[in-house]
């Protein structure tokens, strides 16, 4: 799925720590070998090669993935989507040819783009895209479940204090010994060091990742209902009770924009989010109600201190 996994981790020996990480990063590797849409022999890709065909039998794993997908595409009214896949490459090819993508091309992409068209059967073990040509694209949630299943591979041993980190998306187990969290800071929010534990929390935004076609910027991310990568410049950090829920959601929030993401987030358990994001010259942010209390006082500044 690109990118590298950090483990953090307390054991009681040096050979229990290894034992658990190596269990661990085998888990991050099951993950990425089943839902890598880079790599063509990928449990996701042999799925996507047979949209239109009916149904196909899918592993626990991705069956697990594409539940909490659906889940969060009801949630978010469609603004996050794992269909996108057309979509996104289309915007690869967009970057790669240096203009925008035109009408034509634009519309038979979106008539393959639809969450309504991902079938899935959880008695049977089965799953299936309605239209041929359909396909998804993981690259919004598999991290953050990959996060997860490390986690557990830890837990199975025994190892409960642990932090793994997939560049972004992270998964938290217990603090480390005798502190009451672990300290994870917002990239650029000097001010925004977040005390957590036993939770996932993630960052989607386009500080680094975006296309430039004729002197317009379009994130990564992709507006579903569009086609089109967003233009608005954000950064969203989202905490919730898991890694995947969280890596979801923080790309969910980032196509919702403030008004609708916050009030998202606001009415689910266990989850917090913190935006960022451009106005013209101006930079405006908004948060949940119950952020504030995961902001390590210490190092808030200004208005934060209360
Ligand atoms: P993230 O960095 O977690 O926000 O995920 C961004 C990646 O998810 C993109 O690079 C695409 O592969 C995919 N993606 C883009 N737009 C969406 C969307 N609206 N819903 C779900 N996945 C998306
Ligand atoms: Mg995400």
């Amino acid at each position: 799925m690109g990118g590298r996994v950090r483990i953090a981790l307390y054991a009681r020996t040096e050979a229990d720590a290894d034992a658990a990480a190596f269990a661990a990063f085998d888990a991050v590797a099951d993950v990425d070998a089943a839902m890598s849409d880079y790599k063509e022999d990928s449990e996701l890709s042999r799925f996507n090669r047979r949209s239109g065909q009916g149904d196909v039998a899918v592993s626990a794993p991705l069956m697990e993935v594409l539940q909490s997908a659906r889940r969060f595409s009801a949630l978010s009214g469609g603004a996050f989507d794992v269909t996108v896949g057309p979509a996104v490459q289309l915007w690869r090819r967009a970057r790669k040819e240096g203009h925008l993508p035109d009408a034509e091309d634009l519309r038979a992409t979106l008539g393959r783009v639809g969450w309504n068209r991902l079938r899935l059967d959880p008695a049977r073990g089965t799953a299936r895209l309605d239209r041929e040509g359909m396909r998804l694209d993981l690259g919004a949630i598999a991290k953050g479940y990959a996060c997860d299943r490390a986690l557990r591979a830890l837990q199975a041993r025994g190892v409960r204090r642990a932090l793994v980190d997939a560049e972004g998306d992270l998964a938290l187990g217990d603090p480390p010994p005798e502190r009451a969290s672990w300290r994870v800071r917002i990239a650029g929010e000097p001010d925004k060091t977040l005390l957590l534990a036993r939770c996932g929390v993630a960052t989607s935004g386009d500080a680094e990742r975006y296309v430039e076609v004729g002197g317009r910027r379009f994130s990564h991310i992709v507006d579903p209902r569009t086609g089109l990568g967003l233009e608005t410049r954000s950064q969203v950090t989202v905490v919730a009770p898991d890694g995947m829920s969280a890596d979801a959601l923080a790309t969910a929030l980032s196509v919702l924009g403030a008004e609708k993401g916050i009030a998202l987030a606001e009415s689910l358990q266990g989850t917090e989010a913190w935006m960022k994001w451009k106005e013209g010259e101006r930079t405006r942010t908004a948060m949940t109600r119950g952020l504030s209390a995961l902001v390590d006082p210490a190092e808030a500044g200004g208005a934060e201190r209360r």
